[in-house]
């Protein structure tokens, strides 16, 4: 019996003019998701993308693949089905057998995309419904809330025969948005909100800043890690490191300590934002929360966002640390950003941090700190990240 793997498109049917770029896109990222099962095939009809792989491979694998990819609503695992009605039911009890020996209600939804077949979709629902019915003694029909739906979709010279899908990644196709610039911690919060602009569409690179010696090697294997979890969903990312030392020991040994927080960040945005017009990116992303931490309030964002030349994207702003914490394990990241290693925000912390620091207070400290001569001798590292190297 011959397999295959239906996947329903999302958003993407809305996007009219842009259609086309949309679903090209996707499917580029389907072929690089599925690049270890090089002999798949790939087809289109009516939104749905059927894929098919030789007989006997295991679907398992490619199936959770499939599942990772943004534009995908929904999935399942079909059989390729015959168009002769009488084998069709006989391959339907023996498909369909350990899904309906799980549950006692289920009933039959039938779609005829092939207007051409003799029966109908009521006679198909019917005639297949009373068969299963007969084979499977234990179960009965429950049209408003069935524990099974077996759906029988009639298209171009088969009949696939599926139960319920499974939802998808939802979200648009990575990369139909436009890029943007993650400022990767090794922390909960900017994996996530990584994950959440790259299921938007956007093509996600990375910044990372660490200080050494004050932050270890392994810190720096743990950022690549996450790098790695991340670029599952986006299929590659560039991630840049950028080391900061020097910066933050001329600010520690320059400038007012309760408020060496947002000068910090502000030499962070100014360096992120000049990365950004390197390699096209026009936006950044943090996984800021409000409030979380001192240069997380409304006045330290404004002091950050001052310094920026394009937009901040947070979707993490209005979300609770433990709401965080659920999308980091259901997006694998939870136990890779759990490792206890340092990051160069933890170094030379002040003891008291302003919260609230005025713009005309953090300008005023910045006339006595130059760190341009800093900035304009950094050597910054780039590691392409793929889920397989
Ligand atoms: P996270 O859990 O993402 O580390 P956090 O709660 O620890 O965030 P902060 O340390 O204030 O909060 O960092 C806020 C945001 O600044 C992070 O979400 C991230 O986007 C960015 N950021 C912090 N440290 C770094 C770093 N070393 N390199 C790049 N970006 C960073
Ligand atoms: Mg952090």
């Amino acid at each position: 019996m011959k397999e295959v793997i239906l996947l329903k498109q999302g958003e993407i049917i809305l996007k009219g003019l842009n259609r086309r770029r949309f679903e090209d896109l996707l499917r580029k990222n389907i072929c690089t998701a599925l690049r270890a099962f090089p002999e798949f095939q790939i087809r289109e009809a009516q939104s749905t993308i059927y894929i098919s792989f030789p007989e006997g491979t295991d679907l398992a694998l490619p199936f959770a693949a499939l599942q990772k990819i943004f534009g995908i609503v929904s999935l399942t695992q079909a059989l390729e089905g015959s168009y002769d009605f009488d084998k069709l039911k006989q391959q339907a009890a023996e498909y369909l057998a350990p899904a309906l020996n799980r549950v006692k209600t289920f009933k039959v939804i039938a779609r005829r995309a092939d207007k051409r077949y003799l029966k109908n979709s009521p006679q198909i629902c019917a005639e297949l419904g009373e068969f299963l019915l007969e084979r499977f003694p234990h179960l009965t029909v429950d049209v408003h809330t069935p524990e099974a739906t077996v759906f029988a979709e009639v298209r171009e010279g088969s009949i696939y025969l599926h139960t319920d899908p499974v939802r998808g990644a939802g979200g648009l196709p990575a990369g139909t948005g436009g890029r943007g610039l993650l400022m990767l911690s090794g922390g909960f919060d900017s994996p996530v909100a990584g994950y959440l602009m790259a299921k938007r569409g956007l093509e996600i690179s990375a910044i990372h800043f660490e200080s050494p010696p004050y932050t270890s090697p392994r810190a720096r294997e743990k950022v690549i890690q996450l790098a790695r979890k991340l670029s599952v969903y986006t299929t590659r990312l560039t991630l840049h490191i950028v080391p900061f030392t020097e910066i933050q020991e001329h600010l520690r040994d320059n400038c007012r300590e309760e408020l060496f927080t947002v000068l910090l960040r502000r030499e962070m945005i100014r360096i992120a934002c000049w990365v950004a017009e390197q390699e096209g990116s026009r936006c950044l992303i943090t996984g800021e929360s409000l409030g979380q931490v001192a240069s997380q309030t409304l006045g330290a964002i404004c002091c950050t966002d001052q310094t920026a030349d394009r937009p901040i994207l947070r979707p993490l702003i209005g979300t609770d640390k433990q709401d965080i914490i659920d999308l980091a394990r259901k997006i694998d990241t939870f136990e890779t950003s759990s490792l206890p290693y340092e990051d160069c925000c933890t170094v030379f912390t002040p003891k008291h941090p302003k919260t609230n620091p005025s713009l005309e207070e953090i300008l005023r400290e910045e006339e006595k700190t130059d760190t341009k001569p800093l900035i304009d001798r950094l050597e910054i590292v780039t590691e392409r990240i793929t889920p397989w190297n």
